[in-house]
């Protein structure tokens, strides 16, 4: 995939979906800034073995709920690279429960990890991909951000605000040169699914046309388009990748 872009940071890409984007980002080239929240070490791992493939890259510590530290993480990555070219918003949690035993703190904290941080990620964004009047954002939102889902009232309802967030951005900045697009991945094999109880699994798997759930790398190709010059007239749009669950 061909890329005009040069750097790109990944929030939450010390392992999970975040870490195969990286991977597969820098294997197209670009310079990957891994961010991670507690997970250095395995930060700094991700970035030796992209390293000793022949890629590029550095690893940035910062928790993306606060304000202060992401416009301080992407400033940083901007006076040692000289721009930002493309940023995906990826880091993000899960506090289940079932509404009626939901505290608002519960409600809040996936608020924020997940809606709040993308939101600062997106408008800090445009205010430097404005300077070069290019740029691409990729925000990872949810099938269940479409679907809703038992016991997530709070990751659904962050999940479905970034796919509107990312609209409002996109029309926005469109007159900048800079693409909004969300991924909505469907349930995908990561430590987020690994806790699932196997007969929950069996069940969401009846469920998926493909008869089984996603590998992180699949989404990366997905996120990798997004962002790539293949995809210079798309914007606003939510990409599936939920092996026919959701159609
Ligand atoms: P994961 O394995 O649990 O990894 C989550 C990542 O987010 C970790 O790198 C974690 O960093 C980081 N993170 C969490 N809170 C953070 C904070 N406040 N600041 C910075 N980083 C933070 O999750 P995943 O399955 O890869 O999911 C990645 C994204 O895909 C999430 O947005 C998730 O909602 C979405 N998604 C996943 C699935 C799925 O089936 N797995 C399906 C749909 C959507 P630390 O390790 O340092 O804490």
């Amino acid at each position: 995939m061909r890329f005009r872009g040069s750097n790109v940071l990944i929030t939450g890409s010390n392992r999970g979906i975040g870490a195969e984007i990286a991977r597969s980002l820098a294997g197209f080239g670009l310079k990957v800034w891994i961010n991670y929240r507690s997970g250095e070490a395995q930060a700094k791992a991700l970035l030796d073995e992209i390293l000793s493939n022949g890629g590029r890259g550095d690893i940035i510590g910062f928790d993306v709920t606060s304000e202060k530290d992401f416009i301080n993480g992407i400033k940083h990555i901007v006076s040692s690279d000289g721009s930002l070219s493309y940023l995906v918003n990826n880091a993000g949690i899960t506090n289940d429960k079932l509404a009626i035993r939901m505290r608002v703190e519960d409600f809040i904290s996936v608020i924020d990890t997940n809606l709040k941080s993308t939101f600062i990620g997106c408008r800090e964004a445009i205010k430097v991909m404005s300077k070069k009047r290019f740029g691409a954002v990729v925000n990872i939102s949810s099938i269940v951000g479409e679907t809703g889902n038992a016991g997530q009232t709070n990751y659904s309802a962050s999940k479905g605000g970034i796919i509107a967030m990312t609209k409002s951005f996109a029309i926005e900045s469109a007159p900048r040169g800079i693409r909004f697009n969300s991924v909505t991945p469907g349930f995908i094999t990561t430590e987020m699914t690994n806790s699932l109880k196997d007969e929950i699994k069996q069940d969401f798997i009846s469920k998926i046309p493909l008869r089984r759930f996603g590998e992180p790398k699949e989404v990366a190709e997905a996120v990798a388009f997004l962002l790539s010059d293949h995809s210079s007239y798309i914007t606003g749009e939510t990409l599936r990748v939920n092996g026919g669950m959701l159609m």
